[in-house]
């Protein structure tokens, strides 16, 4: 299988090479005046947007795109010809990317500058999390749930806590000064300006955290929030750990997650983006008393409406304020 993988990736980049040879002499005089930036993911992508500004000189490209599924997202002959021909390739790697190390090392991407964003911030293994369907005896309260879930897989969804999400635009503004020098102090500024608005989200989700009164979320999805909840020492249950490829939780996980509902009467079952949120509807309705679902934003990708409308890292962290207010107060 691997075999047959590595022999389609090998024709890809031949014809690829091709394409690039016979348009190459055009290429050539574009990336004099413009540089090619590519991002893997929805955040760094959102941070690099906000880095570049309104430079026209900058192209830039979501390699994933909207409203797509980052898990089982695999480059195409087009993606692969776009890392090639970039002057910076942003990716995340780990379990989620695991295309990455096998793309890069087939491609030339002499003179292209390659940032694994991971390597910015402290990356924490995955958690098991309470509840969550692999999870075959359920953990007791007060239980610490960090049993490792892979060997040395990490985490890769760094982007949820704002504390990550600075650390990484504070390096792909560095990165930007270091392949166009000319604009240094203007990605600088943009950076700045962008940092401030992701400190202000934070201080207000720091606030309605300061004043809860219950401090457990519950997904009745995957939960790749993990930096995030950490971030603001929240508890979790859910349905699945991380990202797992399962969408339909046994009736022992949803017995499960209604138990703790009722035990710490929480008032809302949460989905997460790009999900329609059935499992968690399931669950209020059971439960009845008012309880309601909201889905909350963990930023893994952004749906082709919001996408179209603009929609930032600020913007949909800042829907999260109500669903958190909601949820902990
Ligand atoms: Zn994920």
């Amino acid at each position: 299988m691997k075999k047959i993988v590595l022999i389609v990736l090998a024709i890809v980049i031949v014809i690829g090479s091709v394409i690039a040879i016979a348009i190459g002499g055009n290429n050539k005089e574009n990336a004099k005046t413009k540089f090619k930036v590519v991002s893997s993911n929805f955040a760094s992508y959102d941070f690099l947007r906000a880095i570049i500004g309104d430079n026209k000189d900058v192209e830039l490209s979501f390699l994933l795109g909207p409203g797509k599924d980052a898990h089982s997202y695999d480059p195409t002959a087009q993606d692969l010809i776009k890392i090639q021909n970039s002057d910076l390739f942003v990716y995340v790697g780990g379990e989620m990317e695991k295309w990455s190390d096998k793309v890069l090392e087939s491609l030339n991407t002499e003179g292209n500058k390659i940032v694994c964003i991971a390597d910015f911030v402290e990356t924490i293994e995955e958690k098991e999390i309470d509840g969550a369907e692999d999870d075959n005896e359920h953990h007791e309260e007060g239980e610490e749930h960090h049993e490792e879930h892979k060997e040395g897989a990490f985490d890769e969804h760094i982007w949820t806590s704002p504390e990550n999400a600075i650390k990484m635009i504070t390096a792909l503004e560095k990165t930007m000064e270091d392949i166009d020098e000319e604009n240094a102090n203007k990605y600088k500024e943009n950076a700045d300006k962008y940092i401030e608005q992701i400190k202000e989200v934070d201080e207000k989700i720091q606030n309605i955290v300061d004043n809860k009164v219950r401090d457990r979320l519950i997904f009745a999805d995957k939960m790749p929030m993990q930096y995030f909840i950490d971030y603001y020492n929240l508890k979790v249950s859910a349905a699945f750990n991380g990202c797992s490829s399962e969408t339909d939780p046994s009736a022992k996980t949803i017995a499960y997650l209604e138990n703790k509902v009722r035990e710490e009467n929480i008032p809302v079952v949460l989905y997460i983006e790009l999900n329609p949120g059935i499992v968690a509807r399931t669950i209020a309705n059971d439960i009845g008393n008012g309880c309601e679902t909201m889905q909350i934003q963990t930023l893994h990708n952004i749906s082709l409406d919001d996408y179209r409308n603009g929609e930032t890292w600020v913007s949909l962290m800042t829907r999260n304020i109500d669903v958190l207010k909601k949820a902990l107060q």
